[in-house]
């Protein structure tokens, strides 16, 4: 039988979400998109929405924007809201992909509540990557600002130095991720969102720990594809 909550007027049949789960730098948004193309569900990214809220330049983003800028947590009532409305989205209806939500015991909560009422299973996804590897990865990395497209000058460098392969943009390191504003973002990780492990432990959410720290990302992808159980992929 398919699932639908009373208030809303999608059905979630078979649904499946995913939480992917890890660090900064670990690689959550770089599976998440090769996730979504190999399953055919979406991404849902908070610190892509948050990020777009800032770049609007609307009344949210400019209550966020001052506490993004030091690589603390946005507080939970304002994600968990924009994850509701988003989640209520007709493409959402056969499952989707968390990246980086929750990430405090009351998204995680709030999040575990949701999913019940419509009868909807997770599996949490939680890529491990040892520290130091992370902090390469993450003051390596470079956006391009016309295009998007992600590099790192350790992992994936440009053909030309600092410039998109693609539009020939020069490249930009992201705001958050400064050397002290990286600090806070792993802090904040360790601090706040880490012990939500032993949250899902203890709750018996189905928690999947794969590698993420030595293949590229093409080959960790398969891995996870393959890891995921069949009943897991929605449709
Ligand atoms: P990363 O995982 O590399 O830190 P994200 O793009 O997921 O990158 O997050 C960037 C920033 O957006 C975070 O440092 C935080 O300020 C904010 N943010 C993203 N997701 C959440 C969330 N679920 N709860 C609170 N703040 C969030």
């Amino acid at each position: 039988m398919p699932n639908q909550h009373p208030t809303s007027n999608i059905q979630y049949p078979s649904a499946q979400a995913l939480v992917l789960f890890g660090p900064p730098g670990s690689g959550k948004g770089t599976q998440a998109k090769l996730l979504m193309q190999c399953l055919g569900i979406p991404q849902i990214s908070t610190g892509d929405m948050l990020r777009e809220h800032i770049l609007a330049g609307d009344p949210l983003g400019q209550e966020i924007s001052g506490v993004m800028h030091t690589g603390a947590l946005v507080a939970d009532e304002k994600v968990n809201a924009l994850v509701e409305e988003r989640l209520a989205r007709p493409d959402c209806a056969h499952g989707f992909i968390l990246d980086g939500y929750p990430r405090t015991r009351q998204q995680a909560e709030e999040l575990v509540r949701w999913l019940g009422s419509r009868g909807i299973d997770e599996l949490v996804i939680h890529l491990l990557v040892d520290y130091n590897s992370l902090i390469t990865r993450l003051t390596g990395r470079r956006q391009c600002p016309q295009c998007g497209t992600l590099y790192n000058l350790f992992s994936k460098p440009p053909k030309v130095d600092e410039v998109c392969d693609l539009d020939g943009t020069k490249l930009v390191i992201r705001a958050d991720d400064s050397a002290a504003v990286i600090r806070e973002r792993l802090d904040a990780y360790e601090r706040q969102t880490q012990p939500l492990i032993e949250f899902f432990r203890q709750s018996q959410r189905r928690l999947l720990e794969i590698d993420a720290g030595s293949d590229p990302p093409q080959e960790l992808v398969r891995k996870i594809c393959r890891a995921i159980p069949a009943n897991a992929r929605g449709g």
